[in-house]
């Protein structure tokens, strides 16, 4: 009889598959590595081997330099690759460029790893593909009721309004810089705003790298080396962490918002400074959570970083088995890696 952690276990340094010899998003180097997607905390330098999308390789060449890892090995979504007997496939997540679900396959037993994933439509990536398993490991992020999102249409529009309202006023939007940055320029697309959008420094080569697997952002032009007060009006996007420090002192009373599931929450608005806070989250809200748990309707479901206990209760009540992992070493923010940027205010 084969028990489910005799394929994937949770482990000090990440979810370890004993007979393929491998970890999935593993928070230490190790010799083998799935990873689902490039956000720092999941994809990490310094191990022996990488199995991931091309995108997701070609992000962490990006930000971690071609040396990354020792081997590297591209699986395009779909395609099945065989470890040590084990059947791996990736599929998308919906979360970020590149990011997929890990469907791990062995002796009749399919599980999911799904990394990050959300439900709603992001036109910067591939949507969510459910996969039947007996074993989805779901992340927690939002794991609670309070958190619902609104449309990110909603969200988007009220910062084009904003635009419309204070039009002597920079628009600096606080954003991570893989995927929330380029979705926030795609979104605004969208809702017809077709003025360049400047960008800090620390987004210009995953902006690039964004634009040359297809997504357009349209005209992009750095926010550095403008004359002080020269973007009244204009939208600027900065990694989260910059709009409150020297960099964001360029612009003269600028309005502040911040792209983020977190922004539901208003004291972590408040205790940011944000004037215009925009919930537009990479992560299941609470509805896609249940939603996806109730139509793949696992044998199990195991949970991990985020809000474990109402999903826990949530699974109980609905009679579906679940566990928590207790993983470390995720972040419930995507990124908030401190951003240097070389800074000559004029
Ligand atoms: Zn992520
Ligand atoms: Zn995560």
């Amino acid at each position: 009889m084969i028990r489910f952690e005799d394929l994937l276990k949770p482990t000090p340094a990440g979810l370890y598959c004993p007979p393929g010899d491998f970890y999935i998003d593993p928070v230490r180097p190790v010799e083998r590595a799935v990873i689902t997607h490039g956000h720092s905390d999941h994809a990490r330098a310094g191990h022996g081997a990488v199995l991931a999308t091309p995108q997701t390789l070609a992000i962490m060449a990006e930000r971690y330099g071609e040396d990354f890892t020792v081997a590297r090995q591209a699986a395009p979504y779909g395609q099945t690759t065989a470890i040590n007997g084990v059947d791996i496939r990736l599929v998308p997540a919906g979360h970020v460029l590149g990011s997929a679900q890990a469907v791990v396959s062995w002796k009749g037993i399919t599980m999911v790893a799904s990394g990050d994933y959300k439900r709603r439509r992001d036109p910067t990536c591939a949507g969510f593909e459910p996969v039947p398993c007996h074993v989805f490991i779901s992340e927690a992020t939002f794991g609670l009721p309070v958190f619902t999102h609104p449309p990110d249409s909603e969200e988007v529009g009220r910062l084009v309004q904003s635009l419309g309202q204070f039009p002597d006023r920079a628009h600096l939007v606080g954003a991570y810089a893989l995927g929330k940055a380029q979705r926030v320029i795609r979104l605004l697309r969208e809702a017809g705003w077709e003025r360049p959008i400047y960008v800090h420094g620390a987004l210009e080569r995953l902006n690039a790298l964004y634009q040359r697997e297809g997504v357009d952002l349209g005209p992009i032009l750095p926010a550095t080396g403008l004359p002080k007060d020269s973007l009244g009006g204009e939208v600027a996007i900065a990694p989260p962490s910059a709009i409150q420090d020297r960099w964001a002192r360029r612009f003269a009373d600028p309005v502040t918002a911040f792209a983020s599931g977190w922004m539901g929450v208003k004291a972590r608005a408040r205790q940011r400074g944000v004037e215009l806070p925009l919930v537009i989250s990479d992560h299941a809200d609470w509805t896609e959570l249940t939603t996806t748990f109730t139509e793949l309707k696992p044998e199990e479901i195991w949970i991990t970083h985020g809000r474990e206990e109402g999903l826990l209760r949530w699974c109980e009540l609905n009679g579906q088995t679940a566990r928590a992992l207790r993983l470390v070493g995720y972040d419930e923010e995507d990124e908030e890696a401190p951003v240097a940027e070389p800074d000559p205010v004029r």
